[in-house]
């Protein structure tokens, strides 16, 4: 192997746009991304799927589920 033609290749904090921030490898020490696993949609999507929940509680209390 040459010497000089590798980077270095170790830890990086990778910090996202929303406040996110994790270690992964990669030849640069930080990196800044767009979108993590946090704030991607598919994430804030099955969030909101939570916060609807309240037609959960509709429809126990309509059948008088708790
Ligand atoms: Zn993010």
């Amino acid at each position: 192997m040459q010497e000089g033609i590798h980077p270095n290749y170790g830890k990086a904090v990778v910090r996202c746009a929303c406040g996110a921030s994790f270690e992964t490898g990669s030849t640069k020490q930080a990196l800044h991304v767009e979108i993590c696993s946090q704030c991607h949609p598919f994430f804030t999507g099955k969030q909101k799927l939570v916060d609807s929940g309240g037609r959960v509680d509709k429809f126990k209390k309509k059948y008088g589920l708790k």
